[in-house]
């Protein structure tokens, strides 16, 4: 990220005292409140700076490890021709695609996923089985009409997804880049502070061929899963096969089942041959014979996932973010900024730290109270406040969000514990 600092006075977007009226879920109530969100109508948001700032770190916490495993990252097109949803039959059979009319009476569809895009873009490319496997990903908006939106970011009608596609010669090869995809997925939740469960499921639209849902277990989430706490079972409870809460885990048998809301942070569909078949574009194998190669296609919920890590790290003041993908790593407050001295004490500690490389968001307000700015950082939720004050005597008060002890330290010696953890 090129812009590592931020000063209040510069910043539009405000906290608000009251959450909005309409929100049904602590992540809607806090972004919106703490000013990292603007609803602009149902299931449709735009992101603030600060918003931004988070959804950027997820965004690259999911990046590097798609890059990690070999995936090509690629910007497709969100606007589609009609005609590439016909061959594959989705213009009539999926549900949430938005259609639009042009004044040229062409008619499009917005992006819900893009099989029908990638499919082609890839395979044009790809003559035999030497070219296989491949996977290309984006990070990019989807749209979907979807019936209700509701819980904040959890379920937009416009909502930030990473999106693979990968191409294999066989259904062995598949499930071998599975598995490195699902590494890679542990590893993307952990890293943004969320523990995922991985279910096995029956497929979506299609549902020919299975699929599995990556599941952080909160109550504002909408699936009920089942899972054990001696072994990794876990099954959606729509799946569950006459499985239920207290059934004997049928993986272990060491424990009974338990059951939780949670909510679906990523989720992979075996799609086989379907997209390429429907679009007649083969490779040859080794012995020269056109076959069809097997799809898969792999989701991450990048701004569900924002929405989760709020309503897993909050208290009743605001938000607590995890250091990865909070929007600063400081929240530098002044205090008694009419005060010269102080003033000018603020603005060099504000410099060191951009010197430093450390992220920080300047509380350079004169008129706001130190009531209202601690407030505001406690909503804001950015992992260390740093206070300088006439209390502080040159030094630092420096309190961590996640805990209620301040102490006061020197510049260095903050500087020094931050490098050393
Ligand atoms: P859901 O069952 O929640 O509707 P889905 O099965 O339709 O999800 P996919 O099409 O596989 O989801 O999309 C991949 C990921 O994108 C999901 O796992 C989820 O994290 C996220 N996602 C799906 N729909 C939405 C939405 N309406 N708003 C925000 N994120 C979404
Ligand atoms: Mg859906």
């Amino acid at each position: 990220m090129t812009k590592k600092k931020m000063k209040y006075s510069t910043q539009f977007s405000k906290t608000f005292k009251n959450p909005p009226k309409e929100a049904d879920t602590v992540n809607h109530k806090l972004l919106t409140q703490a000013g990292f969100v603007d609803q602009l109508m149902a299931g449709v948001y735009s992101y603030l700076p600060l918003g931004l700032r988070t959804l950027r770190k997820i965004e690259n916490i999911v990046r590097e490890e798609m890059d990690a495993i070999g995936a090509n990252e690629v910007l497709m097109a969100m606007l589609h021709p009609k005609d590439i949803w016909e061959i594959t039959g989705g213009w009539d059979k999926v549900d949430v695609l938005f259609k639009i009319n042009s004044r040229t009476e062409r008619e499009y569809a917005l992006g819900q996923s893009e099989e029908e895009v990638v499919t082609p873009l890839v395979m044009s490319r790809v003559q035999s089985y030497q070219d296989l496997p491949i996977a290309a990903y984006q990070i990019h908006w989807k749209f979907r009409d979807e019936l209700r939106a509701k819980s904040g970011i959890l379920r937009g009608r416009e909502f930030l997804m990473k999106d693979m596609y990968s191409f294999h010669s066989d259904q062995e090869d598949f499930d071998k880049w599975y598995q490195i995809v699902k590494d890679a997925y542990i590893k993307i939740y952990n890293r943004m502070g969320l523990t995922a469960k991985v279910t096995e499921a029956s497929g979506g639209a299609f549902a020919e061929k299975i699929s599995y849902e990556f599941m952080v277990l909160t109550d504002a989430g909408e699936d009920d899963i089942l899972y054990c706490d001696s072994c990794d079972f876990c099954t959606n409870t729509e799946v569950a096969g006459g499985l239920k809460e207290g059934s004997e885990c049928p993986r272990c048998s060491k424990d009974q089942l338990k059951i939780a809301k949670a909510s679906e942070v990523g989720n992979v569909f075996d799609l086989g041959d379907r997209f390429t078949k429907a679009f007649d574009l083969g490779f040859s194998d080794s012995e020269g014979n056109k076959k069809y190669p097997i799809m898969g296609c792999f989701g991450v919920g990048v701004s569900r996932s924002m929405g989760v890590i709020v309503e897993k790290y909050n208290d009743e003041k605001g938000i607590i973010w995890p250091e990865s993908v909070a929007p600063f790593l400081v929240h530098l407050v002044g205090l008694d900024l009419y005060d010269k001295e102080l003033k000018k004490q603020a603005e060099e500690v504000y410099e060191a730290f951009q010197k430093k490389g450390i992220e920080v968001l300047f509380d350079d307000r004169i008129d706001a109270k130190a009531g209202e700015k601690f407030a505001d950082a406690d909503l804001i939720g950015i992992p260390y406040r740093v206070v300088v004050s006439k209390r502080t005597e040159g030094k630092l008060e420096v309190k961590k969000r996640s805990e209620s002890e301040s102490k006061i330290i020197s510049i260095e010696e903050f500087i020094t514990s931050l490098a050393s953890q």
